[in-house]
């Protein structure tokens, strides 16, 4: 998939800007923005909050998971939205547990932010010139084994 966009992209016009339909995981949205792709559009964010997961920087959060049931801290460290500033991980549990739609909601609104956040760093690193190491760094934090993420 990513040799075809990095194929097709060069045919186009780098004056206009280029969307790919249906990429919304991380790591991809990072490889189509170094293939040179523009805009995404994807169900991935909202479809994986309503399985209970969050997109983080320690990699995907399984929610359901008991080892959250009494995890203090916010979704992301690093996130601003409204689901990282006034909940924890275990409220936003027991939500998901108890099926509150609330619970989904916020992940739902953390999801986009993150990818938000994600594709808004990407663009100041491009306009750094800087991408390429920003995109190794954003990678490997991505793709990093821990034991929290499930
Ligand atoms: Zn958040």
């Amino acid at each position: 998939m990513f040799e075809a966009t990095a194929a097709a992209a060069s045919f186009l016009p780098a004056e206009s800007a280029r969307y790919f339909m249906g990429i919304g995981d991380p790591e991809g949205v990072i490889e189509v923005i170094a293939r040179g792709v523009d805009m995404f559009d994807c169900v991935l964010p909202t479809r994986t909050a309503r399985t209970g997961s969050a997109l983080t920087w320690e990699g995907r959060l399984n929610l359901r998971n008991a080892r959250f049931a009494r995890d203090p801290r916010p979704l992301d460290e690093t996130c601003a939205c409204l689901a990282c500033t006034r909940f924890s991980r275990a409220y936003i549990r027991h939500l998901v547990t108890q099926h509150e739609i609330l619970g989904l909601r916020l992940l739902s609104l953390h999801n986009l932010r993150f990818l938000l956040d994600l594709v808004a760093a990407a663009r100041v690193a491009i306009e750094r010139g800087a991408f390429d190491s920003w995109r190794a760094d954003a990678l490997a934090r991505l793709l990093r084994p821990t034991s929290e993420a499930a």
